[in-house]
Protein backbone atom coordinates (compact mmCIF):
# COMPACT_ATOMS: atom_id res chain seq x y z
CA UNK A 1 0.00 0.00 0.00
CA UNK A 2 1.43 3.34 -0.86
CA UNK A 3 2.17 5.81 2.00
CA UNK A 4 0.30 8.67 2.77
CA UNK A 5 3.25 11.13 1.59
CA UNK A 6 3.77 14.75 0.82
CA UNK A 7 7.00 14.43 -1.38
CA UNK A 8 6.14 14.67 -4.90
CA UNK A 9 9.05 12.41 -5.56
CA UNK A 10 6.90 9.87 -3.51
CA UNK A 11 3.69 10.40 -5.61
CA UNK A 12 2.60 9.11 -9.50
CA UNK A 13 1.65 11.79 -11.67
CA UNK A 14 -2.22 11.07 -11.51
CA UNK A 15 -1.36 11.53 -7.81
CA UNK A 16 0.10 14.55 -7.61
CA UNK A 17 -2.75 16.46 -10.38
CA UNK A 18 -5.60 15.11 -8.05
CA UNK A 19 -3.51 16.54 -4.60
CA UNK A 20 -3.32 19.70 -6.94
CA UNK A 21 -6.87 20.06 -7.77
CA UNK A 22 -8.17 18.98 -4.86
CA UNK A 23 -6.81 21.69 -2.36
CA UNK A 24 -2.60 21.21 -2.34
CA UNK A 25 -2.21 25.00 -3.54
CA UNK A 26 1.63 25.32 -2.61
CA UNK A 27 4.59 23.85 -3.04
CA UNK A 28 7.63 23.64 -0.78
CA UNK A 29 11.02 24.31 -2.80
CA UNK A 30 14.07 23.30 0.17
CA UNK A 31 17.65 24.61 -1.09
CA UNK A 32 19.93 21.80 0.67
CA UNK A 33 23.88 20.90 -0.36
CA UNK A 34 26.20 18.11 0.30
CA UNK A 35 29.06 19.30 2.15
CA UNK A 36 31.01 18.14 5.36
CA UNK A 37 29.18 18.44 8.99
CA UNK A 38 32.10 17.42 10.79
CA UNK A 39 33.44 13.96 12.15
CA UNK A 40 30.19 13.44 13.31
CA UNK A 41 27.59 13.64 10.80
CA UNK A 42 26.98 12.53 7.31
CA UNK A 43 27.52 14.90 4.30
CA UNK A 44 24.10 14.59 3.57
CA UNK A 45 22.85 16.88 5.98
CA UNK A 46 21.65 20.10 4.57
CA UNK A 47 19.54 18.05 1.80
CA UNK A 48 17.94 15.55 4.83
CA UNK A 49 17.11 19.05 6.44
CA UNK A 50 15.52 20.15 4.21
CA UNK A 51 13.27 16.90 3.79
CA UNK A 52 12.81 16.92 7.32
CA UNK A 53 11.65 20.70 7.35
CA UNK A 54 9.49 20.59 3.70
CA UNK A 55 7.52 17.49 5.10
CA UNK A 56 6.87 18.94 8.49
CA UNK A 57 5.97 22.10 7.13
CA UNK A 58 3.65 20.74 4.21
CA UNK A 59 2.24 18.87 6.93
CA UNK A 60 1.30 21.87 8.96
CA UNK A 61 -0.10 24.08 5.98
CA UNK A 62 -1.84 21.34 5.15
CA UNK A 63 -2.11 22.09 2.03
CA UNK A 64 1.54 22.12 0.43
CA UNK A 65 3.24 19.56 -1.17
CA UNK A 66 7.21 19.12 -1.21
CA UNK A 67 9.10 19.26 -4.59
CA UNK A 68 12.40 17.55 -4.49
CA UNK A 69 15.01 19.01 -2.45
CA UNK A 70 17.90 21.01 -3.85
CA UNK A 71 20.66 19.00 -2.97
CA UNK A 72 23.11 20.41 -4.38
CA UNK A 73 24.32 24.20 -2.95
CA UNK A 74 26.64 26.93 -2.60
CA UNK A 75 29.15 24.99 -0.58
CA UNK A 76 32.69 26.76 -1.86
CA UNK A 77 34.05 27.55 1.66
CA UNK A 78 33.86 23.48 2.62
CA UNK A 79 35.71 22.06 -0.23
CA UNK A 80 39.14 21.52 1.96
CA UNK A 81 37.06 18.59 3.76
CA UNK A 82 36.34 15.71 1.98
CA UNK A 83 33.48 14.66 0.39
CA UNK A 84 31.83 18.32 -0.37
CA UNK A 85 30.38 18.66 -3.52
CA UNK A 86 29.93 22.93 -4.52
CA UNK A 87 28.28 24.28 -7.12
CA UNK A 88 28.79 27.76 -8.38
CA UNK A 89 26.38 30.24 -7.18
CA UNK A 90 25.48 31.05 -10.98
CA UNK A 91 24.55 27.23 -11.36
CA UNK A 92 22.18 27.10 -8.61
CA UNK A 93 20.43 30.45 -9.68
CA UNK A 94 19.20 28.51 -12.80
CA UNK A 95 18.36 25.53 -11.22
CA UNK A 96 16.33 27.21 -9.12
CA UNK A 97 14.93 28.83 -12.19
CA UNK A 98 14.70 25.62 -13.80
CA UNK A 99 12.92 24.06 -11.03
CA UNK A 100 10.23 27.07 -10.69
CA UNK A 101 9.43 26.85 -14.43
CA UNK A 102 9.02 23.34 -13.79
CA UNK A 103 6.24 23.72 -10.82
CA UNK A 104 4.76 26.68 -12.30
CA UNK A 105 3.47 24.41 -15.35
CA UNK A 106 0.97 22.11 -12.75
CA UNK A 107 -1.28 24.54 -11.08
CA UNK A 108 0.53 25.33 -7.90
CA UNK A 109 -0.80 29.17 -6.65
CA UNK A 110 2.28 29.48 -4.43
CA UNK A 111 5.67 28.53 -4.65
CA UNK A 112 8.14 28.45 -1.24
CA UNK A 113 11.75 28.55 -1.71
CA UNK A 114 13.30 28.12 1.89
CA UNK A 115 17.24 27.56 2.30
CA UNK A 116 18.36 24.39 4.49
CA UNK A 117 22.17 25.46 3.84
CA UNK A 118 23.24 28.40 4.92
CA UNK A 119 25.67 29.22 1.59
CA UNK A 120 22.29 29.13 -0.51
CA UNK A 121 21.03 32.76 0.50
CA UNK A 122 23.08 34.93 -1.92
CA UNK A 123 21.75 32.98 -4.72
CA UNK A 124 18.31 32.78 -3.81
CA UNK A 125 17.97 36.43 -3.51
CA UNK A 126 20.16 37.23 -6.82
CA UNK A 127 17.36 35.10 -8.47
CA UNK A 128 14.30 35.93 -6.55
CA UNK A 129 13.15 38.84 -8.87
CA UNK A 130 13.68 36.64 -11.91
CA UNK A 131 11.52 34.43 -10.85
CA UNK A 132 8.60 36.58 -9.48
CA UNK A 133 8.74 38.28 -13.05
CA UNK A 134 8.85 35.27 -14.92
CA UNK A 135 5.63 34.21 -12.84
CA UNK A 136 3.80 37.21 -12.15
CA UNK A 137 0.63 34.87 -11.70
CA UNK A 138 1.98 32.70 -8.80
CA UNK A 139 2.90 33.71 -5.22
CA UNK A 140 6.26 33.35 -4.90
CA UNK A 141 7.47 33.46 -1.10
CA UNK A 142 11.29 33.07 0.20
CA UNK A 143 13.55 34.05 3.30
CA UNK A 144 16.50 35.44 1.59
CA UNK A 145 18.38 36.21 4.55
CA UNK A 146 20.61 34.36 6.64
CA UNK A 147 19.76 36.77 9.62
CA UNK A 148 16.51 35.64 10.05
CA UNK A 149 17.70 32.08 11.05
CA UNK A 150 20.06 33.54 13.15
CA UNK A 151 17.87 35.44 15.10
CA UNK A 152 15.45 32.83 15.80
CA UNK A 153 18.18 30.46 16.80
CA UNK A 154 19.41 33.44 19.62
CA UNK A 155 15.58 33.45 20.45
CA UNK A 156 15.55 29.68 20.99
CA UNK A 157 19.02 29.46 23.03
CA UNK A 158 17.80 32.33 25.42
CA UNK A 159 14.25 30.98 25.83
CA UNK A 160 16.08 27.31 26.50
CA UNK A 161 19.05 28.25 28.21
CA UNK A 162 21.09 27.06 25.91
CA UNK A 163 24.79 28.61 24.77
CA UNK A 164 24.30 30.48 21.32
CA UNK A 165 27.94 29.89 21.00
CA UNK A 166 27.20 25.94 21.41
CA UNK A 167 24.17 25.79 19.00
CA UNK A 168 26.26 27.34 16.80
CA UNK A 169 25.84 27.97 13.24
CA UNK A 170 27.73 24.41 11.41
CA UNK A 171 27.53 20.55 12.51
CA UNK A 172 27.21 22.42 16.76
CA UNK A 173 24.47 21.41 18.61
CA UNK A 174 21.57 23.06 17.13
CA UNK A 175 22.44 21.34 13.77
CA UNK A 176 23.07 17.56 15.02
CA UNK A 177 20.08 17.92 17.51
CA UNK A 178 17.78 18.33 14.81
CA UNK A 179 19.31 14.93 13.07
CA UNK A 180 18.96 13.57 15.69
CA UNK A 181 15.04 13.57 15.11
CA UNK A 182 15.41 12.80 11.71
CA UNK A 183 18.42 10.80 11.00
CA UNK A 184 20.09 9.40 14.05
CA UNK A 185 21.48 6.51 12.37
CA UNK A 186 23.72 9.21 10.60
CA UNK A 187 25.05 10.85 13.54
CA UNK A 188 28.00 9.40 16.06
CA UNK A 189 27.57 11.04 18.83
CA UNK A 190 30.43 9.44 20.23
CA UNK A 191 32.68 11.35 17.30
CA UNK A 192 31.08 14.82 18.26
CA UNK A 193 33.60 17.42 19.79
CA UNK A 194 34.14 21.16 20.06
CA UNK A 195 34.32 23.13 17.09
CA UNK A 196 35.20 26.78 16.58
CA UNK A 197 32.99 28.76 19.40
CA UNK A 198 34.19 32.37 18.40
CA UNK A 199 32.69 34.89 15.73
CA UNK A 200 31.92 33.12 12.96
CA UNK A 201 29.81 36.16 10.98
CA UNK A 202 32.44 36.63 8.51
CA UNK A 203 31.26 33.40 6.94
CA UNK A 204 27.65 35.04 5.91
CA UNK A 205 29.17 38.63 5.73
CA UNK A 206 31.60 37.67 3.04
CA UNK A 207 31.03 36.90 -0.58
CA UNK A 208 33.29 34.14 -1.17
CA UNK A 209 34.03 32.39 2.81
CA UNK A 210 37.10 31.57 4.32
CA UNK A 211 38.22 28.11 3.39
CA UNK A 212 36.76 25.98 6.33
CA UNK A 213 39.85 24.50 7.69
CA UNK A 214 41.54 27.78 8.52
CA UNK A 215 38.82 28.84 11.12
CA UNK A 216 37.47 24.75 12.71
CA UNK A 217 39.71 21.93 11.22
CA UNK A 218 37.04 20.11 12.48
CA UNK A 219 34.61 21.58 10.53
CA UNK A 220 32.07 22.55 13.50
CA UNK A 221 31.45 26.14 14.15
CA UNK A 222 30.11 25.65 17.69
CA UNK A 223 29.94 22.48 19.85
CA UNK A 224 28.67 19.38 19.23
CA UNK A 225 28.50 17.68 21.95
CA UNK A 226 25.25 17.49 24.42
CA UNK A 227 23.04 17.53 21.08
CA UNK A 228 19.97 15.38 21.78
CA UNK A 229 16.90 14.35 20.05
CA UNK A 230 14.83 16.72 22.75
CA UNK A 231 16.35 19.89 21.86
CA UNK A 232 16.39 18.99 18.10
CA UNK A 233 12.35 18.37 18.69
CA UNK A 234 11.98 21.81 20.38
CA UNK A 235 14.07 23.03 17.90
CA UNK A 236 12.40 21.53 14.80
CA UNK A 237 8.72 22.21 16.47
CA UNK A 238 9.22 26.42 17.03
CA UNK A 239 11.29 26.83 13.20
CA UNK A 240 7.94 25.09 11.43
CA UNK A 241 5.42 27.27 13.51
CA UNK A 242 7.57 30.30 12.96
CA UNK A 243 7.65 29.32 9.18
CA UNK A 244 3.70 28.58 8.48
CA UNK A 245 2.82 31.92 10.09
CA UNK A 246 4.89 33.61 7.78
CA UNK A 247 3.79 32.03 4.92
CA UNK A 248 0.00 32.30 6.18
CA UNK A 249 0.29 35.88 6.93
CA UNK A 250 1.76 36.46 3.39
CA UNK A 251 5.02 38.22 5.10
CA UNK A 252 7.08 36.00 2.84
CA UNK A 253 5.43 37.22 -0.40
CA UNK A 254 7.22 40.80 -1.20
ZN1 LIG B 1 24.25 22.22 7.67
Amino acid sequence: MMKDTVLIEEMTWPEVRDAIKGGKRRVIVMLGAMEQHGPHMAIGTDTYLGYATGERLARRLGDALVAPVVSLGYSVGHLPMAGTVSIEESTLEAVIVDVCRSLAHHGFREIILLCSHGGNYHALANVLPRIRAEHAAIRVSAITDFDEWLVAARDFALREGLDMTRLGVHAGQGETSLMLTYRPDLVHMDRAVEGFTGDASIRWKSKVPPPMDTMSPTGILGDARGSTAAIGEKMFAERIERLAQMIESGALAR
